[in-house]
């Protein structure tokens, strides 16, 4: 390892990716590289530009793709609840994340997608989406808006760590090349749809550095159940809406769909955190819906008790509790039978039924990741204690929140807080 992978000690770069000498210039000290052109990198290079020369490098052929599958079933880009509420969605990250979050805030996010030419609104749960609700059209104007500002994007560059002088390596179609820069800005995601480019390869790059890095884990995610043959069959792909789900004493009201694994949806992945931090203690866990969180347990024990007469118990259930016929399949799916022969028990099942989790689904299928880098291996301006001159943002850092734009929110405004550090790390060590 160099004793500076910002690069301050390394070579210059003269203006093609492939060919570097060994005096370092002043073109070389005022440059700096952003790896990963998602969100929160694209958010870095927009702080850095116009100041000093921005690079920005990706493994695919363009930028933005997991940006850009955000907004198929509409981006929901930031939410419009009260900012303590909303600042209190980090948990525990909610300390190092908070001066980034009140620097660009819900509303600064509102107003940048504005310059972009991209009104918002706020739909009824307080989330906030571009009118069109793609995310198409706030991804174009901003790679426009970037590159008249001088950013240099370089596509199919896939980092590979540094080279022994401490410049940045990178893989591309054509080779390889290294990269000399001022300050490095790492904002390569978490490992969540990595077809999309977000592989997680960089966690081995930055432990063999030194750097305390988390193993990521599935966040905002499904989790595997263990359907009979028939249920799946019959049921797969079914919402199952208006429930109450819990886990200890966290609840959350709201919809799901069962899935030919198990259970996936809003609701589910509000949850998911504790779901999958109690796998990962007991092996498995319970999830307990209410099937009627509008209905009193007596009032549903006493319609259960009126007679059934030639009526089958789906038809009996259905008329006297109005279960969905999912919601009834799943009572059968997972009672015993003598629990559902006898009013008393069953109207408490349909209060509490208790779900058996196995496991979440695969990282590659979940919304988000959890893990990554350690909070505590960043100094105030999210540079890396250990490597000065790298900074790091985004989703690869250790934190984690619901969907409902906080996870946008986040990585743009720690990208632009990093982005913020890099351009103060440059003028205290290089410019002055
Ligand atoms: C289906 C889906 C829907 C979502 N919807 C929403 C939503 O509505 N609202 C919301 O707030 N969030 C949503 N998210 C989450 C949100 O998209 C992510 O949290 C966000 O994109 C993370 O931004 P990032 O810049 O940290 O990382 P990414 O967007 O993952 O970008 C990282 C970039 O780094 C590049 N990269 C990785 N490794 C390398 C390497 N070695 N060399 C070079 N480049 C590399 C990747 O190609 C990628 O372009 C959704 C996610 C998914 C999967």
């Amino acid at each position: 390892m160099t004793a500076h992978p910002g690069g301050l000690t390394s070579s210059p770069w003269n203006g093609s990716l492939r060919a570097v000498t060994h005096h370092p210039s002043h073109s070389t000290l005022r440059r700096v590289a952003v790896v990963g052109g998602g969100p929160a990198g694209l958010a870095a290079a927009e702080m850095l530009a116009g100041r000093v020369e921005v690079h920005v490098f990706d493994a695919m052929p363009s930028l933005g793709r997991k940006f850009l599958l955000a907004g198929k079933s509409g981006l929901n880009i930031t939410h419009a609840e009260d900012f303590e509420r909303f600042l209190g969605r980090f948990g525990v990250a909610r300390a190092t994340l908070e001066p980034a979050l009140r620097t660009f805030t819900p509303d600064a996010i509102r107003h940048w997608a504005e310059e972009l030419g991209v009104e918002t609104f706020i739909g009824s749960s307080g989330r906030v989406f571009p009118r069109g609700m793609k995310a198409s059209p706030l991804l174009r104007a901003w790679l426009a808006r970037l590159r008249d500002a001088g950013v240099h994007l370089h596509p199919r560059h896939r980092w590979q760590g540094w080279d022994a002088a401490g410049a940045l390596a990178f893989k591309t179609p054509d080779g390889s090349i290294q990269f000399p820069a001022a300050a490095t800005l790492l904002a390569l995601g978490g490992a969540s749809w990595p077809r999309l480019g977000s592989t997680g390869d960089w966690t081995a790059l930055l432990a063999a550095r030194g750097v305390e890095v988390h193993p990521l884990r599935p966040a905002n995610c499904g989790f595997d159940i263990d359907w009979s043959e028939h249920f799946r069959q019959r049921f797969a792909g079914t919402p199952v809406k208006s429930v109450t789900l819990s886990i200890g004493d966290r609840r959350m009201r709201g919809d799901f769909v069962v899935t030919r694994h198990g259970i996936e949806g809003s609701a589910v992945y509000v949850l998911s955190n504790a779901l999958r931090d109690a796998i990962a203690v007991h092996g498995h866990t319970t999830l307990v819906l209410d099937l009627a969180p509008d209905r009193d347990l007596a009032h549903l024990a006493a319609s259960l008790a009126r007679p059934r007469g030639k009526a089958s118990l789906a038809n009996h259930l259905r008329k006297v509790t109005g279960l969905t016929p999912v919601k009834i399949a799943m009572l059968r799916e997972v009672l015993a039978s003598d629990e559902l022969g006898d009013p008393g028990t069953l109207a408490k099942r349909i209060k509490g039924l208790p779900l058996t989790l196995l496991r979440p689904r695969p990282i590659a299928e979940a919304i988000s990741s959890a893990g990554g880098i350690a909070l505590d291996e960043l100094d105030k301006d999210f540079m890396l204690k250990r490597l000065p001159g790298v900074f790091a943002a985004g989703e690869m850092l250790d934190w984690e929140a619901p969907t409902g734009g906080y996870l946008l929110t986040a990585c743009l405004a720690t990208g632009r807080a990093a982005g913020a550090g890099a351009l103060a790390w440059c003028t205290t060590h290089n410019l002055r």
